[in-house]
């Protein structure tokens, strides 16, 4: 079995691969996502099938077969039910939040794996170094799993709006979370000295305090840097699985975990250069929500706001030569892609150059908007990303702005007291004009006033989305 287990697990690691690989790219996404179904399913066939002949099921008798195998038939069935269940029934919009309950599930089967290995050891360490070696993966992992199991449901709260998108900042919060780090590391010396499983009761005092842990340190980010949170929590769920791997002594759960850990870290620093964030201030929270030394409280934006009905749009639109479409999180929630993607042909087929330019925090999912405009067949080649895109707005005629506003607010760019001052946005104000679609005048997800709405050159087309780009749709198509 062992020799045929470590091909199977080769092949399955290959293809885990294969599937990042693919997973990078819109055009090569379908089969990534093949490759990691085809990789999952053959690590799930052979990890049982591993595990029966392990426990002895198939020298049992029929009554014994059948136990060990309803065991894992049951537990895969009842699993499957419910993840199938809620994934037919999540809208796009609620992604961002399966995604972060997804996380915490890994935090939580590690923090279990952790505790099952301590009690009740599948295998005895052959020497007094491995066994030492053995108590402290379950410490870090149990450790790792706690912290991503409580965060990632402060995230899915966050995301969801049952909490307030505001950084909780307690008086001393980084001193609190140094002290909570080192009593972590501190009991694992007497959970390491004891004998037998006389060291529980540390490791409870440890996974709780792990968890206040994990609680405080998403608390204490701010909206506007959620989207890393959510990449961080995804990179912590793939170390907490490579964990659970070393207790379990199982490598492709180790190589697969150390897969996920790392591809979502190099995603969290890529979403922290895109944002001109560092790192360290938002794993540490509170980054952006002290008001900058010196900075002059924030002002209500001047100007005033200009509507202008679909009428007028669409005839700005058929005078235009570049057109430029800046979908966002309201895009999403409206389910405008389809009409949207409908609007850009008929422009197109006018000899109007459209395109389509993506923020990459738009949404509220690393890659959200990308995902719409591709299941709604938007061409890969009409779509750019923010740095490509940007130098292009001031040769542009006309810039719809469909259900977005952080990530085109220029208050991020000149007004120090904003709390996304410093993150890089679409410049969509230096166009000749940009209308702007929303149902009013409420902020996006950081909270912001958005000094857009405002502008000479900005117009607003008021009412959901997907009604406003009908609307535009039967206009240009008179
Ligand atoms: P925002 O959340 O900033 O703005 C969305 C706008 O859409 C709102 O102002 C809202 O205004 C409007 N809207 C909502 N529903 C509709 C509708 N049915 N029809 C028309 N308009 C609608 O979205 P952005 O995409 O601009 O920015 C994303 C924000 O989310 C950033 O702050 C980012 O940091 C954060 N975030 C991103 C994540 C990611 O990974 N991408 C994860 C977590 C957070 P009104 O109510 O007036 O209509």
């Amino acid at each position: 079995m062992s020799g045929f287990l470590v091909v199977a697990y080769l092949i399955a690691g290959v293809l885990f691969i294969r599937s990042l690989g693919g997973l990078s790219k819109q055009e090569t996404a379908t089969q990534g996502n093949v490759f990691g179904i085809m990789g999952m399913s053959l690590a799930v066939v052979v990890t049982s099938m591993a595990w029966l002949d392990k426990e002895g099921v198939f020298d049992r008798g029929l009554s014994g077969q059948l136990l060990g195998l309803g065991v894992l038939l049951g537990g895969a069935l009842v699993g499957g039910v419910i993840g199938g269940a809620l994934a037919k029934r999540v809208e796009m919009t609620g992604m961002p939040e399966l995604v972060a309950m997804l996380h915490s599930f890994v935090g939580l089967a590690a923090v279990l794996v952790g505790f099952s290995s301590y009690l009740r050891p599948a295998t005895v360490a052959a020497d007094e170094l491995r066994h030492h070696v053995h108590l402290a993966e379950i410490w870090v992992g149990i450790a790792v799993g706690a912290v991503t199991l409580t965060g990632s449901i402060i995230a899915w709260a966050k995301l969801k709006g049952s909490l307030s998108g505001k950084p909780l900042l307690l008086p001393g919060r980084h001193a609190l979370n140094a002290i909570v780090a080192m009593a972590i590391v501190g009991l694992a010396v007497p959970f390491l000295q004891a004998t037998g499983t006389e060291g529980l009761i540390y490791l409870l005092i440890m996974t709780v305090l792990a968890s206040l842990l994990g609680v405080h340190l998403v608390m204490a980010i701010g909206g506007a840097d959620m989207p890393v949170v959510v990449s961080l929590l995804n990179s912590y769920s793939g170390w907490a699985a490579a964990a659970a791997g070393f207790m379990l002594s199982n490598d492709l759960l180790i190589v697969t975990g150390a897969l996920v850990g790392s591809s979502g870290a190099i995603l969290s620093i890529i979403m922290c250069r895109a944002m001109n964030r560092s790192i360290i201030n938002v794993i540490f929270g509170g980054f952006g929500a002290d008001a900058k030394p010196g900075a002059a409280p924030a002002a209500l934006p001047a100007g005033e706001v200009r509507e202008m009905k679909s009428d007028e749009v669409g005839r700005r639109l058929l005078e235009a030569r570049q057109v430029v479409i800046v979908p966002g999180y309201g895009m999403a929630v409206s389910r405008a892609q389809a009409t949207v993607k409908e609007l850009s042909a008929i422009l197109r087929e006018k000899g109007i150059k459209v395109r389509f330019a993506i923020h990459p925090v738009a949404g509220r999912l690393p890659g959200h908007m990308n995902v719409l405009l591709a299941e709604a067949g938007v061409p890969y080649d009409t779509v750019e990303e923010m740095e490509h895109i940007n130098p292009d707005f001031p040769q542009t005629d006309v810039v719809l702005v469909i259900g977005a506003n952080d990530i085109v607010n220029p208050g991020a760019l000149d007004d120090p007291t904003s709390s996304i001052y410093g993150m890089p946005v679409l410049e969509v104000w230096k166009s000749k004009l940009t209308v702007v679609f929303k149902r009013g005048m409420a902020a996006g997800y950081a909270g912001v006033e958005n000094p857009l709405f405002y502008l000479e050159g900005t117009r607003m087309l008021f009412g959901d989305a997907k009604k406003s780009v009908d609307a535009l749709v039967t206009e240009v198509k008179k």
